[in-house]
C-alpha cells in the first residue's frame, strides 16, 4: 500500500511503540520528522542511513517533544549537525532543559538534551520533499503537539493525535488541565481535512482507499467520549501505558521499581493522585495485575518481564 500511496521521496521508517515512526524526506535538504527513543538510536541511525543513501541529514522536525519522538535528536545532531525545528509550546523548557516539565522525569523516561534552531508555528508552511506541508495544531495528547498536512497529496502526519487504533494518552488531564475537548477538536480538524493517507506516530500508514481513515476517526471519536465520561479511565490507561513503555525499555522490572515509577507519576500529577489515592505499592500491584491480565507482561522470579 505504501508504495502506491506515498511519493518516492517520502520514506516511512515504521518503528514500534518505544520509538515513534521516523518520516524521511529526500530532497536538497533531507529531513526527518521525529527521531525515536534514545535506546534505539543505533537502529535509528542504521535505518536512516539506508534511507538517506549517502546523503547527509540536514533537518530534524519534531511533532512534539515526548521521549519516543525526540530521543534521537541529540544523537542525530551530533552525527549530522542537522538543524532542528520544534513546535513553540515547550521551547522555553528546552532552553533551560526542564526535565520535569518536559515530561521526562514524571514518566521515568530518558531524553538526552538537544538544542533547537527554529520553531514551527501552527500555520507555517514547511517545504519537505518538494511539497508544501502546513503545520497544524494538535492539542489533546500534548497541547504543544503539531501535525503536518500536505493538501496537494492529501497526506497527514498525525503524530499521536490519531493512530489506526486510538491515539496517545491525554496527558494534560493527568495534571488537571482540560484535554478531552481539545482532543475531540483535533479529531474534528482531521475529519475536515479528510486525508487520503494518514502517517501516524506509531503503526503503519493507513489510507482512505479502503476506508481506514474514516474507521480510525470514528473509533477515536467514540474513545474520547468513553474516556471523558470517566476520567479515571484515562488515568489508569496512562499508568498502564507508562509501565508497559518502561517494561519494553528495561526488559524487566521489580515490584519496587514499578512502585517507584508509580510514585514519581503520581507525585507530578495531582489529578492522577486524586483518582488513585492508595499508596504507590498498592497502585503498582493493581496496575501490574492488569498488565499480566492483558498479556503485556509475565511474572518470573519476582520480576515483571515484558512479553514484546
Ligand atoms: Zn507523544
Amino acid at each position: 500500500m505504501r508504495r502506491m500511496t506515498l511519493p518516492d521521496n517520502l520514506v516511512v521508517l515504521e518503528r514500534g511503540w518505544l520509538s515513534s515512526n521516523n518520516i524521511v524526506f529526500l530532497d536538497d535538504e533531507p529531513a526527518v520528522v521525529d527521531t525515536g527513543y534514545v535506546t534505539h538510536l543505533d537502529d535509528t541511525v542504521r535505518l536512516l542511513d539506508a534511507a538517506l543513501a549517502g546523503r547527509s541529514l540536514r533537518r530534524i522536525v519534531n511533532t512534539h517533544l515526548h521521549s519516543d519522538h525526540a530521543g534521537g535528536n541529540a544523537g542525530l545532531q551530533a552525527r549530522h549537525g542537522a538543524r532542528t525545528f520544534i513546535p513553540p509550546g515547550e521551547a522555553e523548557l528546552v532552553d533551560r532543559w526542564d526535565e520535569s516539565r518536559l515530561s521526562y522525569h514524571h514518566t521515568s523516561q530518558q531524553c538526552p538534551r538537544f538544542r533547537y534552531d527554529g520553531l514551527i508555528h501552527p500555520g507555517d508552511i514547511l517545504s519537505l520533499g518538494g511539497e508544501a506541508w502546513r503545520v497544524l495544531p494538535a492539542a489533546g495528547h500534548d497541547h504543544a503537539m503539531v501535525m503536518l498536512w500536505c493538501e496537494r497529496l492529501g497526506i497527514l502526519i498525525s503524530a499521536d493525535a490519531l493512530w489506526q487504533k486510538g491515539f496517545g494518552v491525554i496527558f494534560p488531564e493527568l495534571a488537571g488541565v482540560a484535554g478531552f475537548a481539545e482532543q475531540a477538536a483535533t479529531l474534528d480538524l482531521i475529519g475536515q481535512l479528510a486525508p487520503r493517507v494518514v502517517i501516524p506516530g506509531h503503526g503503519a500508514p493507513f489510507s482512505e482507499d479502503d476506508g481506514a481513515v474514516s474507521a480510525a476517526l470514528a473509533a477515536a471519536r467514540s474513545r474520547i467520549v468513553w474516556l471523558s465520561e470517566d476520567p479515571r479511565r484515562n488515568v489508569e490507561n496512562a499508568l498502564k501505558v507508562l509501565l508497559a513503555f518502561k517494561l519494553m525499555e528495561a526488559g524487566r522490572l521489580s515490584r519496587a521499581e514499578l512502585a517507584a515509577m508509580v510514585d514519581r507519576s503520581l507525585g507530578g500529577n495531582a489529578a492522577m493522585r486524586a483518582h488513585l489515592p492508595d499508596d504507590p505499592e498498592a497502585v503498582a500491584a493493581y496496575m501490574a495485575a492488569q498488565l499480566l491480565r492483558v498479556g503485556a507482561a509475565t511474572e518470573q522470579d519476582g520480576y515483571f518481564v515484558a512479553t514484546t
